[in-house]
């Protein structure tokens, strides 16, 4: 009973971003991308993704890449490191340029940089 009270505490105290999908009160809805980290900023990460784009005047398809701001928090900082795979998932605006959250990290990155 003990050592249950005090995880607790701990899963409690650990986070108190009220913009953290897990311990905060942040709805995640809407579209999910899968992508690779490139870069890693505070309390934010960008993904990048390739989508093909169909284009006429070739009849061929382009690669086209797509690059995505995601919130990441405080509790996650320290899992998430720049080359992993991981997916996000489209949130309200919470800033200018961030519109999706990190949902969860799929593959380590092979070169891990800091
Ligand atoms: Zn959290």
């Amino acid at each position: 009973m003990k050592k249950q009270k005090i995880e607790e505490q701990k899963i409690n105290t650990e986070c108190k971003d009220k913009d953290c999908p897990r311990h905060g009160n942040l709805k995640l809805r809407g579209r999910t991308f899968k992508g690779t980290v490139v870069s890693k900023y505070d309390k934010r990460i960008a993904i990048e993704f390739e989508r093909m784009v169909y284009v006429r005047k070739y009849e061929r398809y382009a690669r086209k890449k797509t690059k995505v701001h995601a919130r990441l928090p405080r509790c996650l900082e320290k899992d998430v490191n720049i080359g992993d795979l991981v997916r996000v998932k489209e949130c309200r605006p919470l800033s200018k340029i961030i519109h999706f959250a990190f949902l969860e990290k799929v593959k380590e990155g092979v070169n891990t940089k800091k």
